[in-house]
């Protein structure tokens, strides 16, 4: 083998595998043998610890009954924030500027009532045309609440290839109407990276309050949220936080806003201190807690106790450097193995842009997804034509991506995938 064939080998991945100073988190999780599972963006695998932590709230159940608010290795009255705490140093914030809470939408909707106060001509809240649905679903409703007309209010900034937005345009439709901007931190589709520290700089300076959704990167990419001065942001924890299916979510809230009065009010949001007061006025506490609204979801909070702790263990840093090696080395696979089968990578690949997943686009991608299925590979598929494919750092190995790529060139070339009809299924 010449050195240029070489680094196509699998004995090239293996030895890649060899040097992963994160290979042995591999072991913490459940993962099925003859499985190569490239789905967690969309749903993490469960990992032992998040397994033990579970249990161990059951047990507080079983042990303590009511008790288990205050007792118990857990107490569950400070939870949220406890687990808040822990994720701080994924988003880059003070410890009290996050709370584990709600869901991404729920969430989204508390802080779009808490932040948007639309006065005279600034009405309108900017977002792009790539978004996930339910944030755009979110935002139309949060201002038809408020009166106004969302196909009117709601500014969606456009994209010129239907995968990448570019920065200076969406700057410059940081107008003077504009009360609000929401935007992903990380795309769900290309997984481009937005500039978040200069999006919230050019925000401000025009007076607008700005939030990211980081569903999508967080716990795969650093952020400083609270050194770029972020207004508030939002996320769920069952993607690359493996915090299990319907895991709640979380929020952060820069601690200038601290005092300003939750839009959406519960006793949940109270002082700790004067909650059992049990009175009708609600002294909302000074900190990301007050956007609780009621009783935490304990049972799906629990996960996140053992999965934080290998987050903490493995550090963001080596996660994120892994994370580009992996897809670095796909997307050389990629471009070298399945030159000739139409597939178009439509991710960024400069570091400063590219998430922790690459976006294939092919005109057979729903039957090419069904077939690579068969074979043990899990991607997803994203209607119409997309394949995402996300190399997770704790858990996915340099071998697997080889396999992947070695298994749906096999896919093309005997093209197997005509075996299957060309739609989505009803989860995609
Ligand atoms: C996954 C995802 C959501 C999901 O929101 P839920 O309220 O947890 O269902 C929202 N926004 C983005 C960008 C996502 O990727």
């Amino acid at each position: 083998m010449s050195d240029r064939e070489t680094i196509f080998s699998l004995a090239y991945a293996k030895g890649l595998d060899d040097k992963d100073e994160l290979k042995y988190f591999r072991d913490e999780f459940y993962t099925n043998p003859g499985v190569i599972y490239l789905d967690g963006n969309s749903l993490g695998l469960l990992s032992k610890q998040a397994e033990t932590a579970v249990s161990s709230v059951m047990e507080a159940w079983k042990n303590l009954a009511i008790n288990g608010w205050i007792e118990g290795e857990h107490p569950w009255f400070y939870l949220s924030e406890l687990l808040g705490e822990k994720l701080a140093p994924l988003v880059g914030s003070r410890l009290n500027e996050v709370v584990v809470t709600g869901s991404a939408t729920g969430n989204l909707h508390q802080l779009i009532a808490s932040f948007y106060n639309p006065s005279g001509t600034k009405t309108k809240i900017l977002a792009d045309q790539l978004n996930f649905p339910s944030d755009i679903y979110a935002l139309k409703s949060q201002l038809e609440l408020k009166g106004y007309n969302a196909s009117e209010n709601l500014i969606q900034v456009e994209s010129l290839d239907g995968h990448i937005l570019c920065d200076d345009d969406i700057i410059e439709v940081m107008t003077d109407e504009i009360a609000v901007v929401v935007l992903p931190s990380v795309l769900y589709r290309s997984g481009q990276i937005l500039d978040m520290k200069r999006l919230t700089q050019e925000a401000h300076a025009r007076n607008i309050i700005i939030g990211f959704d980081l569903c999508h990167s967080i716990g795969a990419i650093p952020h400083h949220l609270h050194e770029w001065g972020v207004d508030f942001a939002f996320w769920c924890n069952y993607k690359h936080l493996n915090g299990g299916p319907g895991s709640v979510g979380g929020l952060f809230v820069h601690e200038k806003h601290f005092g300003k009065k939750p839009g959406l009010a519960g006793w949940f949001g109270s002082k700790k201190d004067k909650q059992f007061d049990m009175e009708h006025e609600l002294t909302a506490e000074e900190h990301a807690g007050a956007f609780q609204v009621g009783t935490p979801h304990i049972l799906s909070a629990a996960p996140l106790i053992g999965s934080l702790e290998l987050f903490e263990e493995a550090g963001i840093h080596r996660i994120r450097n892994k994370s580009l090696q992996l897809t670095d080395y796909l997307f050389g696979l990629i471009n070298h193995e399945l030159k000739d089968h139409g597939f178009v990578i439509k991710s960024p690949m400069s570091e400063k842009q590219r998430g922790a997943h690459l976006f294939l686009e092919h005109k057979e991608a729903a039957r090419i997804c069904k077939a690579l299925k068969a074979e043990g590979v899990i991607p997803d598929f994203r209607a119409p034509n997309g394949i995402r494919i996300a190399p997770i750092a704790l858990y996915n190995s340099f071998s697997e991506v080889w396999y992947t790529v070695n298994i749906l060139k096999g896919i093309m070339e005997d093209e197997t995938f005509k075996k299957y009809s060309n739609e989505r299924g009803v989860i995609a």
